[in-house]
């Protein structure tokens, strides 16, 4: 098993912790060098709070408890592909690297939505842009999406 397929996996174990805590199956891992220095899981259902993404709940608590605010030597890993708010978030904290299995295509086939290339699209048009590396554990991210929408409506 690679680094990436290590700490996605981590990723991915935090997007079913999230649907069992009644949000949806979303989780982000923020790693520097070899170390895991944060994690998150989707939180919208539990918080009220539709911005509550893995991925954005995750740098605001980062960001908060360490004054860190610059991630350029950091990787983030992405159950699935960060949305569009979350894309711009990854902007705007200069993230080195960003890491997801399931791409937004993905998870449009599995709601039956279009899908789109959300981070592709908001780094193209940014002044700041990650290095990215789609598709890792793609399958076992997908399966954990598939699991969760086969019974409740996307929030
Ligand atoms: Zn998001």
């Amino acid at each position: 098993m690679t680094a990436d397929e290590k700490y996605m996996q981590e990723a991915i174990r935090l997007a079913s912790l999230a649907a069992e805590h009644g949000n949806e199956p979303f989780g982000a891992v923020l790693v520097k060098g070899d170390e895991i220095v944060c994690t998150n899981e989707n939180q919208i259902y539990t918080s009220s709070d539709p911005t509550a993404h893995a991925e954005l709940g995750l740098i605001r608590k980062f960001c908060a408890g360490t004054g860190i605010t610059d991630l350029r030597e950091y990787t983030l890993y992405s159950s699935c592909e960060p949305c569009f708010m979350c894309s711009g978030a990854l902007v705007w904290m200069k993230l080195g690297r960003l890491v997801y299995g399931a791409s937004d295509l993905d998870l449009g086939k599995i709601l039956n939505t279009q899908g789109s290339e959300c981070s592709r699209t908001v780094f193209e048009q940014s002044f700041w842009k990650p290095e990215v590396t789609e598709g890792v554990l793609r399958q076992e991210s997908i399966a954990v999406l598939e699991s969760y929408f086969e019974n409740h409506e996307k929030g």
